[in-house]
């Protein structure tokens, strides 16, 4: 009798232990579901080679973005 006892009370710490894991599993999920581009910034693309890069790290000329220096130079029009 006590066996029995005893495999239904393992039975639940496992169930419960199941849930728990289940429950962060969840929240894990809904905190991944932001988008990951919000932290990185805006992307834009270079005008001579189409590479994407962060805006920030763009060299800017007027409406036009260039991923270096060199491109920026090289680009006509
Ligand atoms: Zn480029």
């Amino acid at each position: 009798m006590i066996r029995i006892a005893l495999f239904i009370f393992i039975g639940s710490v496992v169930w419960l232990m199941g849930r728990i894991a289940c429950q962060n599993a969840q929240e894990a999920q809904e905190k991944s579901t932001f988008p990951p581009m919000k932290e990185k910034g805006h992307f834009v693309q270079c005008a001579y080679c189409d590479t994407h890069i962060p805006e920030r790290e763009s060299i800017q000329k007027g409406n036009t973005h260039f991923c270096c220096e060199q491109h920026r130079q090289l680009y006509r029009g």
